[in-house]
């Protein structure tokens, strides 16, 4: 017996040891998913998780819903509700009098020049043909994104790549500090980056391009996926407010898309395999950059925007729309089988959310007896500089109206000492008496002007000085630009563009629903969240704390 005793505390001590070891080795190693997934949907709006949820398979929009955490009330915070914006907020967690990007373009207040808002001239285009497409970057960017925290919080080992068709949503989520950013330039029909990245394309992207996917895409034209008569949510299919391919004397299935790319390259937008060209560039970027597989979180984000183009062309009851979705309900289970098959099952976290929503085509409304109607404020520019004519002595004080705000000289109003307050007074007066418009207001004063919540804190959050005109006007509901008169827009503060859809899935989220309002700038906090990575630079959102699993 006493021999037996050193071999007991040897087994004791080596148990023991062996436990103390795991123990010290899960706490002493931080733990992230292999890679992120930011998948932001053009023109979604959050209803169309439910108006065709019927018809959605298992694998991609309802393994989200079923398995992850939907933020059911996500709204977004700011007006304008454009692209750019929505892209910038989603990665920033911020606001446009933070961020400084105030809309796809802006006037610059100081200059009078217009500015989109990637353009960087400073830098061309790669892997492509044209300068213009190619000259962008993130420089007018003010602040840094998710993706920049986390190259930042890696030592930049961390690996970040940005897809889309456009090269604001490609260019923005992927941020300042990216790997490489690739949209798509309709002249060539390859995806392109852009000298700030990088002087050549990657040997992947060069041999992706190569395929000229594009021709194979088309060559079929677009019928319905399933019976057209299936098509039970959606309008009759030749309403006289939806919009025609070049070419096409109809509006009706099938489209003949061979024809309407040979008369306009950019036709293919507004089609849905332009989601399914943007999913396979995405699965080429995922092997290229072996995404997930390095020794740091990667983050890969995707927007497609071929909903967008849908959307604006059909509007948001067409066939095309509800079969467009239909479709990107495909290109989602695709996308997840892959990523459980190169990431692994356990090791991925997404979210997917929307830039903005859409309003309902005119035509629809009016034939529904619903409130809607078309206005256009650049007509107001002309009476508006005729009336400040009159009484300030001074024409042209009024450069334009975009992004639903006027642009004023400045340099003219200052240097000849005119009241820059009498002025706007004077603006917004003149502007509540016009029909379509539910409310003007000048911003400088917005704090004690009777504006409701939330417009008056959406105004406030997408007012930067220096890149927005000072005066906003809230046109009435249902008001599309008169150019809308098939199809549909966005842009505006009312919940048919702000009501967009969140779903957190994957790695450390919590499976569940939140009914309760959260922002469209809540996202990243909530990611640095999950990543235990710092906020971006911007930041003013709250960590939806619900989507996060605790142990
Ligand atoms: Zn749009």
């Amino acid at each position: 017996m006493p021999g037996m005793r050193p071999k007991l505390i040897i087994i004791f001590l080596f148990g023991g040891f062996a436990s103390f070891s795991q123990t010290i080795s899960s706490a002493n190693t931080l733990a992230r998913p292999k890679l992120v997934v930011g998948i932001v949907v053009d023109q979604m709006r959050w209803d169309y998780l439910y108006r065709y949820y019927d018809r959605y398979g298992n694998g991609g929009f309802k393994r989200l819903l079923n398995g992850g955490f939907s933020c059911e009330n996500t709204m977004i915070n700011y007006i304008p509700s454009v692209t750019g914006v929505g892209h910038t907020v989603i990665y920033t967690g911020s606001v446009p009098a933070i961020s400084g990007i105030t809309g796809n373009d802006w006037v610059e207040q100081l200059t009078g020049r217009t500015l989109y808002c990637t353009s960087d001239s400073t830098v061309h285009g790669v892997g492509g043909v044209s300068e213009f497409e190619g000259s962008m970057s993130p420089r007018n960017l003010l602040i840094t994104t998710i993706t920049d925290e986390l190259r930042m919080a890696t030592n930049f080992q961390s690996r970040v790549v940005g897809v889309s068709l456009k090269d604001r949503a490609s260019v923005f989520p992927a941020g300042h500090a990216a790997n490489g950013a690739f949209w798509l330039e309709d002249a060539s029909g390859n995806f392109i980056t852009s000298s700030y990245y990088m002087s050549q394309l990657p040997a992947w992207a060069t041999r992706f391009n190569e395929r000229k996917l594009i021709d194979s895409f088309i060559s079929g034209g677009w019928s319905t996926i399933y019976p057209i008569n299936s098509y039970k949510q959606s309008d009759q299919d030749n309403v006289p407010y939806e919009g025609r391919f070049t070419g096409e004397q109809q509006t009706t299935f099938p489209h003949n898309l061979r024809q309407a790319y040979a008369a306009s390259k950019a036709s293919f937008r507004n089609t849905p395999y332009g989601n399914s060209f943007t999913l396979a560039f995405a699965k080429a970027a995922l092997e290229g950059y072996q995404l997930g597989r390095g020794n740091a979180t990667d983050f890969l984000t995707i927007n497609f925007a071929s909903t967008d183009g849908v959307g604006h062309m059909f509007g948001t009851n067409s066939i095309e729309i509800e079969d467009t979705y239909l479709r990107l309900d495909k290109n989602l289970e695709d996308l997840f089988k892959t990523l459980d098959a190169k990431v692994g099952k356990n090791e991925w976290l997404v979210f997917l959310t929307a830039d903005h929503g859409a309003a309902h085509a005119v035509g629809y409304m009016k034939e529904h007896n619903l409130p809607g109607d078309y206005f256009s404020t650049a007509p107001l520019v002309d009476s508006l500089n005729r009336q400040l004519n009159q009484k300030f002595q001074s024409g042209n004080l009024v450069r334009s109206i975009s992004n639903d705000k006027v642009n004023f000289d400045l340099n003219k109003i200052f240097s000849s000492s005119l009241d820059f307050d009498n002025i706007k007074t004077f603006v917004v007066e003149f502007l509540q008496r016009q029909p379509g418009i539910t409310m003007a207001v000048d911003i400088d004063k917005i704090g004690a002007s009777p504006i409701p919540e939330p417009i008056k804190t959406m105004i406030a959050n997408g007012y930067y000085f220096k890149r927005c005109g000072s005066v906003q006007i809230i046109p009435n509901s249902g008001l599309l630009d008169g150019y809308y008169k098939t199809g549909t827009g966005h842009s505006r503060w009312n919940p048919y563009d702000t009501h967009i859809p969140l779903i957190l899935y994957g790695w450390h989220v919590q499976q569940g629903t939140l009914n309760r309002r959260v922002n469209m700038s809540d996202i990243s906090p909530t990611i640095a969240t999950l990543l235990h990575i710092q906020m971006p630079s911007g930041s003013v959102g709250q960590p939806i704390i619900e989507a996060i699993k605790t142990k």
